[in-house]
């Protein structure tokens, strides 16, 4: 709609100077991550995950959303540590990361586009939800450096398909951005498909295969409102 960079720089809320220019990165880090964790609805039961594994910890990321001139600094934040990646488009998984994206995107001047989870019913094997780019917009991305947005990532499920529909497209991943990383597991994905990690902050959470899960071992049901 022709909106000139200086136009949406204006619109920026001035919390985002106050991230940028606390005295001393530790001070800086603690208002982050004080944000992040405000705005996270952290949970604690019995949860299987979109990936298949159990845990304890679960975020109601839906609220996030609520507000997003609120959520606007956070996402300025990620943008201002992701431009140094020089990438050309970011790509979210539906749905929140997918509107994270899409704010980061404006951000950095470059395309969005959103990932989709496959309407296939997911089957039990652990990472058997498939994504999928829309159909128009994935030649777009050939050959492009691409940023994936999420807002946490925690087995990392929706992380992988988005990456996997991604290299279909020809398309050239080079980061991963989120709000919150839970746990360490994704951690081997990223070194092994040799992607940045950006992230605001992290959490500790254990992931478990449903063989291995100590909560249904004692016979724990599922908390309700998780997947
Ligand atoms: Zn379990």
């Amino acid at each position: 709609m022709g909106r000139s960079p200086r136009r949406v720089k204006r619109l920026k809320p001035a919390a985002v100077d106050d991230f940028r220019t606390a005295a001393g990165a530790t001070k800086d880090r603690e208002i982050v991550e004080a944000s992040v964790l405000d705005r996270l609805g952290a949970a604690h039961g019995h949860f299987r995950y979109e990936s298949g594994h159990h845990g304890e910890l679960w975020l109601d990321l839906d609220r996030l959303f609520l507000d997003p001139q609120g959520l606007a600094p956070l996402a300025c934040e990620l943008g201002a540590r992701l431009a140094p990646r020089e990438v050309e488009a970011v790509v979210g998984p539906l749905a929140g990361g997918a509107f994270l994206a899409q704010m980061i995107a404006i951000e950095l001047g470059v395309r969005f586009a959103y990932a989709a989870p496959a309407p296939s019913s997911p089957g039990e094997a652990l990472f058997s939800v498939a994504y999928r780019l829309p159909a128009t917009v994935a030649p777009l991305l050939e050959g492009r450096r691409v940023a994936i947005v999420d807002d946490a990532v925690n087995a990392g499920s929706a992380l992988r398909g988005t990456f996997r529909a991604l290299i279909e497209a020809g398309a050239k991943p080079v980061a991963l951005a989120a709000l919150v990383v839970l746990g360490d597991s994704v951690k081997p994905f990223l070194e092994q498909e040799g992607l940045h990690l950006e992230r605001l902050m992290s959490l500790p959470n254990q992931l478990w295969t449903p063989s291995e899960c100590p909560l249904c071992a004692r016979g724990i049901p599922l908390t309700a409102g998780g997947e």
